[in-house]
């Protein structure tokens, strides 16, 4: 699959494409598809994989779609298992997000992004880690002055950063060049193997910059705004923060 089939990385918003099927391995429980092109994210970087459809323009016929991966390069689709069949190899395809789930997953990543550079802006703490729903997620960090008093102010700083209507970047930079940008090296990315020779970056500009594969909205004010919902002490030094977003549907 040639990278640049994989609209999501490039192209947050495209929710459909037509696509032709490149194989299919219907040897499992359930049939996994490589297309020419996707509009789906595979999952990474915390962010769940896309769920969706696939319709065949040539007899009406379709499938869900209920999750996708990144296997030796290209993104593979897993369908609900149905009992008349997978579509067959070069069959045109019309290829659909879950868009509302994609939707705020891209609300909620950027959000937690936002968390990050506020955290480290105002902190000083380093991100360790995350994970999220749609609507809502979790960011680790090595934040030993972390405490439940601190909740309401980051709370507050993250949603005065989201209403700048700061605009949301995707850049893909050389190895060499996105290490010598301090700001990413303290998101870890010294961690990414060696053989990647290119660092995708999200910019939340103004605020936060980090080396990341998944989807963003493009600027901070269709995030709306977000509510910390809880933290954890995860030891002395780390700690968990959640958030939600305030009105999850958009
Ligand atoms: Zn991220």
């Amino acid at each position: 699959m040639d990278p640049a089939g994989q609209l999501a990385y490039t192209d947050a918003y495209a929710r459909s494409v037509e696509a032709r099927v490149a194989t299919v391995d219907d040897s499992g429980e359930t049939a996994l598809v490589v297309l020419d092109r996707t509009v789906f994210y595979p999952g990474g970087g915390g962010q769940p994989s896309d769920r969706g459809l696939m319709l065949r323009a040539s007899d009406g016929r379709q499938w869900a779609v209920r999750a996708a991966r990144k296997t030796g390069g290209d993104i593979v689709h897993e369908l609900e298992p149905t009992s008349d069949g997978p579509p067959q190899r070069d069959d045109v395809l019309r290829v659909d997000l879950d868009w509302a789930r994609r939707f705020a997953l891209m609300r909620t990543h950027t959000a937690l992004h936002a968390l990050c550079g506020v955290v480290w802006r105002d902190y000083g703490a380093l991100v360790t880690g995350g994970n999220m729903e749609p609507g809502g997620g979790r960011m680790d960090f090595e934040f030993e002055r972390m405490s439940g008093d601190l909740v309401d102010e980051i709370e507050a700083k993250v949603n005065t950063e989201l209403a700048a209507h700061r605009q949301v970047r995707v850049n893909v930079l050389p190895r060499d060049e996105a290490f010598a940008i301090p700001d990413l090296i303290r998101t870890k990315i010294n961690l990414l193997p060696e053989g990647i020779r290119e660092i995708r970056t999200i910019e939340i500009v103004g605020l936060d910059l980090q080396a990341d594969g998944g989807t963003h909205v493009a600027n901070t004010s269709e995030v709306g705004g977000i509510r910390v919902t809880g933290y954890e002490s995860k030891g002395r030094i780390n700690k968990r923060i959640r958030l939600e977003l305030v009105d999850p549907a958009g």
